[in-house]
């Protein structure tokens, strides 16, 4: 095969026969609200911690969506529930407390 210096890109596909939604599920009995999030990223783009971290509200719901365990997890310690994410969804979701209840089921100490 001739070698362009270049390969296709993986396919980003999900099976979602395949997805463990479970804690998502188990986060949506803690917090009903989780269903109204439209991932439109406010949340992250407001926060103070996420300016010197990984940190990104959107991006963990979207994992714990797609069943994928991740890093962001581990950014869940930089939190400080300051609460702006709160102030800026559009959805009126509390976030702050949305955060704790995904530290509760990962649990992450906060
Ligand atoms: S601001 Fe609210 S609706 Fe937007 S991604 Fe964050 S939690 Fe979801
Ligand atoms: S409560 Fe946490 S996620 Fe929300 S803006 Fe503050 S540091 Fe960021």
């Amino acid at each position: 095969m001739i070698d362009f210096g270049y390969t296709l890109s993986k396919s980003g596909t999900l099976k979602i026969e395949n997805l463990d939604d479970s804690r998502y599920k188990a986060l949506h009995k803690l917090e009903p609200d989780a269903y109204k999030c439209i991932g439109c990223g406010s949340c992250t783009a407001s926060c103070s911690a996420g300016v010197f971290t990984e940190l990104s509200l959107r991006k963990i719901l979207l994992s714990m969506q797609r069943g994928e365990e991740n890093d962001y997890l581990k950014q869940l310690q930089s939190c400080m529930l300051c609460g702006k994410c709160m102030l800026v969804c559009p959805r009126g979701i509390n976030t702050r407390h949305l955060i704790l209840s995904i530290c509760k089921i990962y649990s992450v100490n906060k």
